[in-house]
């Protein structure tokens, strides 16, 4: 687990733009840790290359995103995702974030601009 991360990503043209910390610097709520905002992300983020600026071109929840949280009492990663996101994707997610197990977990608010019927540009 020491090398394992906490925080959010999105996933930008089969690459993945993150924000992670290790879980011992994540941030702790209740039963869980947790690091970093999908908007604060991408508001800060001052584009260096290609998919980074393909990104920062729209709103911040067009792209698929989501979270991974660690549950301390249960000691297992949560994967919080898009449920457009492949496994494919979700490998690479995964690569990044150091986990090799996670149980995926759907939720509502992750949801890109191909997914939410309401999503405006
Ligand atoms: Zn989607």
């Amino acid at each position: 687990m020491s090398s394992s991360k906490v925080g959010i990503f999105f996933v930008v043209d089969n690459e993945v733009l993150f924000d992670a910390v290790s879980v011992q610097q994540g941030e702790r709520c209740d039963n869980f840790i947790e690091h970093g905002g999908h908007y604060d992300f991408w508001d800060k983020l001052k584009p260096s290359n290609v998919i980074e600026q393909i990104f920062k071109d729209r709103a911040y929840d067009a792209y698929p995103r989501g979270r991974i949280v660690y549950f301390i009492r249960e000691q297992k990663f949560r994967l919080y995702a898009d449920t457009c996101l492949n496994s494919n994707d979700l490998k690479l997610v995964k690569e990044v974030f150091g986990i090799r197990n996670a149980v995926r977990t759907k939720d509502e608010h992750y949801q890109c601009a191909s997914c939410n019927l309401d999503f405006m540009d």
